[in-house]
């Protein structure tokens, strides 16, 4: 165990890569947590060790995100897929539908599920135009008396991202931001209820998140299990159930890594800067080619494509050797999909362009 660990750029879309240094000081920390003689693995989650790990997570949370104290942080399991029928169950609120925005993958798979429990005004799409961007505003059709607006930040699949927040006026607005949360600052606010699965950005799987303003909770349908009721959880400090326990812990780790690279405009910036320098190069020659309208490229998910897809093994195998790894594209998209989250630092990208113009170079 002496040797250097060999270190790849996983540019996987999730679970994704963390922080090296968050995995050095979890290793370091993994037999005794800061003198407790004990794994954090192996501690109660309402003991006075982990009650420390845990409030201290949630404080460093709000203070990057700027949470109000309208909001509920809650700290949940069952990923972004349970979400997706949660949060119908406890936002209907009584009303007959909510309206959802279809952009691709994963809004579609919001608006299967929450058919289940209540009535779905599909207010855009588009389809029409092969998930190549968000449907423009003055398109939306949107139910003045819907419950909420539901739209997925960021597709993570076909690599279409909002780079603004639309207005929907008084309706609660709801986003899956799996994918892109804390990737830079957000005005949270301007929502009713956020929530992603931690595996992306965030940390490891097995943790959700959820933000909620505290007078959009407390009337579930009576369908609802207990443990997915945000008002029972919030009630419970989010320990209705046990939590899981060791992937806050690391997202913990992750928010203090934040915090210390100087927060979330610091993200922004690097972030910006790595989706610059890939979709530059992309779009610097026809041997490559993003399926995305510009104005909705994703800063995390890059999906592209080689003119010519008889060469999409021989790209992969050769970004494989040089420990460039996680690249081949979702099925459903084809081509190629490079996931650049928090924890991909520049010269990753840098290594992964310089691949790529000498593939080109080689078989253009
Ligand atoms: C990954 C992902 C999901 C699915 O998350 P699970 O944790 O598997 O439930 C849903 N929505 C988006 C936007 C995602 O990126």
């Amino acid at each position: 165990m002496s040797s250097t660990p060999r270190r790849v750029f996983n540019f996987s879309p999730g679970p994704a890569a963390l922080p090296e240094p968050v995995l050095r000081q979890a290793a370091d920390e993994m037999l005794d947590w800061r003198g407790s003689g004990m794994s954090v693995m192996e501690m109660s989650h309402r003991g006075k060790h982990f009650t420390q790990i845990f409030e201290q997570t949630e404080a460093d949370l709000r203070r990057l995100l700027d949470v109000p104290a309208d909001y509920h942080v809650l700290f949940m399991q069952g990923g972004a897929i349970a979400e997706n029928a949660i949060v119908p169950m406890n936002m209907l609120r009584g009303r007959a539908s909510a309206d959802y925005i279809d952009t691709g993958a994963w809004s579609q798979r919001s608006i299967e599920e929450a058919r289940r429990y209540g009535q779905v005004n599909v207010a855009a799409s588009s389809a029409a135009t092969a998930y190549d961007r968000v449907p423009p505003r003055s398109e939306w059709r949107l139910d003045p008396n819907a419950a909420y607006v539901h739209i997925c930040s960021n597709e993570t699949i076909g690599g279409v991202e909002y780079h603004d927040i639309p207005d929907v006026g008084e309706v609660p607005l709801i986003s899956d931001v799996s994918s892109t949360l804390l990737s830079r600052p957000l005005d949270v606010k301007r929502f009713g209820l956020l929530y992603g699965g931690a595996q992306k950005n965030i940390g490891p799987s097995g943790l959700t998140l959820v933000i909620v303003r505290k007078d959009l909770v407390g009337q579930a349908l009576p369908c609802t299990p207990q443990a997915f009721d945000y008002a029972v959880v919030a009630e419970h400090g989010s320990m209705f159930n046990t939590p899981p326990t060791y992937s806050i812990y690391i997202a913990g780790l992750v928010f203090q890594w934040l915090l210390a690279q100087g927060g979330l405009s610091v993200m922004e910036t690097r972030n910006r800067a790595k989706a610059e320098l890939l979709y530059g190069f992309i779009d610097s020659t026809p041997f490559y080619r993003s399926p995305v309208q510009p104005a909705f490229r994703s800063w995390m998910n890059v999906p592209f494509k080689l003119a010519d897809d008889r060469l999409d093994a021989a790209f992969l195998k050769g970004a494989d050797e040089r420990g460039l790894v996680q690249l081949k594209g979702h099925r459903i998209v084809g081509g190629m999909r490079a996931s650049i989250y928090n924890a991909m630092p520049l010269e990753g990208v840098q290594a992964l362009v310089n691949y790529m113009g000498e593939f080109a170079q080689q078989h253009g």
